[in-house]
């Protein structure tokens, strides 16, 4: 039976009980409104455990003044019953104020890594998203997390943060799952109108483009500023940026080292992110 806790000493309590019977425990921190995305990371959080633990917490911190923490989907009723199907063992769905004290200062940064790409858009962002992987992790103490390659900056940034703070926790990337079309999943596409659906798998397809050109020797330079281009006669307002970078440490690539072509772009008012490997 899958049960849900609300309270950091509650998830404690069944995770301890677990751990003193040695068993072994995943947890795949999420914002809820799940999609196949998700949940096949839950189902690997499953096979790699002997309990699995799914947190649904959409994180306040994370989201600029101007972003859409309030309007952000959520449907609990929903997600409990899909986690339900999945057979996790514990759902925790903390309330902010359970998460967050009133007087919380404490912020977990991960230099460098937080401030490119993505972070050169949405500055507080990874701080955002590390400081309350970090408590997650904390709190749970689980012995594999896993998280999706969509994101893939996060899953670098997650990666680096249990590292320099020795967590003892290994982290998995997990596949992005995509519509047939090739749209990855998200959670945000349910924002995107009828005429912006048709258009958002232009960006899977525009950089796996980049990234068969740049396998073939095309200069990167040219590849991605084509890809721009195209994407901009296809209707995308304002691309952020496409980028390729190197797969472990998103810095400039360098010859001979595995590469990553990342990007994001808008689409009305909704802002798709996507990413292939070289
Ligand atoms: P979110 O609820 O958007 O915070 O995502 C929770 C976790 O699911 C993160 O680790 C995401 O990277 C992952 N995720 C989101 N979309 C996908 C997808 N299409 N395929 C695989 N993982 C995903």
């Amino acid at each position: 039976m899958m049960e849900v806790v609300r309270t950091v000493a509650e998830m404690r309590e069944r995770v301890a009980g677990w751990r003193h019977t040695g068993e072994r425990i995943s947890l795949v921190p999420t914002m809820g409104a799940l999609h196949e995305g998700h949940m096949s990371l839950v189902r690997q959080g499953d096979e790699l455990s002997d309990r699995s633990v799914v947190s649904i917490f959409v994180n306040p911190t994370q989201f600029a003044p101007h972003e859409d923490f309030t309007t952000y989907p959520r449907d609990e009723s929903r997600d409990l019953a899909m986690l339900e199907k999945a057979d996790v063992d514990l759902v925790f769905a903390p309330d902010v104020t359970q998460m967050y004290r009133d007087d919380h200062r404490t912020k977990v940064e991960v230099q460098g890594l937080s401030q490119i790409l993505e972070g050169q858009f949405r500055p507080q962002f990874f701080i955002g998203v590390a400081t309350v992987c970090a408590k997650l992790l904390i709190q749970t103490m689980p012995d594999v997390a896993i998280f999706g390659e969509k994101d893939y900056q996060q899953l670098c940034v997650i990666r680096a943060m249990a590292r320099d703070l020795d967590l003892p926790v290994q982290i998995i990337g997990g596949d992005t799952i995509r519509e047939s079309d090739g749209l990855a999943m998200s959670s945000r596409n349910t924002y995107l109108s009828n005429t912006e659906r048709t258009l958002a798998p232009y960006l899977h397809q525009e950089i796996t483009g980049v990234a068969r050109r740049v396998k073939s020797g095309d200069a990167i330079e040219v590849a991605c500023a084509d890809a721009t281009q195209q994407l901009d006669a296809a209707g995308f307002k304002s691309v952020d940026y496409v980028a390729v970078r190197d797969a472990e440490t998103l810095e400039m690539p360098a010859q001979g080292r595995p590469m990553r072509v990342l990007a994001a772009a808008w689409l009305g008012k909704t802002r798709l992110i996507d990413n292939v490997a070289v």
